[in-house]
């Protein structure tokens, strides 16, 4: 098959495109490297450097495309309080661009990677698709916004949409900015540099950590899988971890003795966080096979930013 892999340069997205393109498929990758590194893509995807926003390019890069994966964004929920312009800017209106042009080109099929932040704090886990979401940050409203723009314009004009609602990816070659960096590396660099280890809040919140190889299961699966269209659903680990428990397992896998200290003052979120697969499982046959202890052993081996 023929993809376009928009945010391809990113954490996800090259993990998505290197195993697309080491299964035997044609795969294109757009990224403007606002973040993503191109260096993190085999040579076999053909790369091109470019805004989402950018709908002359897109025209070109979405001919003869049989299904686009659409993952480039803005991630970070603090950074989005700050500029949510911004991050309207991108992921509503670069969604909205990729839309049009999908529809101008005549491509059929999207999968768009949503958020299980879209969630927000809700009264009963685990989270299911049925939920009324209750987004708590500009982050969680623009993938939210971006999931109603896919599903209504692909409605419209008889684009198949899927939207799966990832929950918090961790693995090799996630993007660790000095700057609100996502909590699994920045746990482990702390470890292994024997740094502290700072715990927002009471450290009891929980959230559901899905290793990247579980999640690339899951996308592959959902630009295939029949009875898709307009679909919402949920890829996590089926498991809640609290924040204290996760860096138990971290200090246990990297042997080390870092100082664990609490900061009351900081908010931690949302308290809650853990996601219902049975729709996954029924409509992509999705089960995560890989437990937190061993996706956190993996991304010591396999990256090299924690070794040595
Ligand atoms: P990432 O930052 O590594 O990837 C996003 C990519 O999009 C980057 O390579 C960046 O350069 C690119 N990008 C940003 N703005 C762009 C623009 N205007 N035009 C073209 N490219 C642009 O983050 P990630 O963790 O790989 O996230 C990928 C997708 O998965 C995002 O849509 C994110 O919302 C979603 N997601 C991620 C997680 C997670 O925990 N990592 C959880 C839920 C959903």
């Amino acid at each position: 098959m023929n993809f376009l892999i928009t945010g391809a340069a990113g954490f996800l997205g090259s993990a998505l495109a290197n195993q697309l393109a080491r299964e035997g498929h044609q795969v294109r990758g757009l990224d403007d490297l606002s973040t993503g590194d191109s260096k993190s893509l085999v040579p076999d995807v053909h790369f091109t450097r470019g805004d989402v926003n950018d709908r002359p390019k897109l025209w070109t890069l979405l001919q003869e495309v049989d299904c686009v994966y659409h993952l480039a964004a803005r991630v970070s929920v603090q950074e989005s309080v700050l500029y949510p312009r911004e991050y309207n800017a991108v992921n509503v209106g670069g969604t909205v661009s990729l839309m049009e042009a999908m529809r101008d080109v005549g491509v059929r099929r999207v999968v768009f990677v949503s958020s299980g932040a879209i969630y927000g704090d809700q009264g009963q886990q685990p989270l299911s698709e049925s939920m009324q979401p209750n987004p708590r940050s500009p982050y969680a409203v623009s993938k939210l916004a971006a999931e109603y723009y896919v599903n209504t314009i692909g409605d419209l004009w008889n684009i198949e949409t899927v939207s799966l609602r990832v929950f918090n990816a961790y693995g090799p070659g996630q993007h660790l900015p000095a700057s609100h960096p996502p909590v699994v590396p920045y746990f482990l660099r702390q470890a292994i540099r024997k740094g502290s280890l700072v715990i927002h809040a009471d450290g009891n919140q929980t959230r559901d950590y899905v290793y990247v190889d579980d999640i690339v299961s899951g996308m592959l699966a959902a630009s295939t899988a029949p009875n898709l269209d307009g679909a919402v659903i949920n890829i996590g680990s089926g498991r809640q971890t609290s924040v204290r428990e996760l860096i138990k397992t971290v200090l246990d896998v990297t042997g080390s003795n870092a100082e664990v200290i609490y900061n009351p003052k900081m908010s931690a979120g949302v308290s809650h966080m853990c996601a219902d697969l049975t729709l996954a499982g029924q409509k992509l046959n999705y089960k995560p096979s890989i437990s937190l202890e061993e996706g956190l052993r993996l991304t010591l081996q396999r990256d090299s930013r924690f070794r040595g």
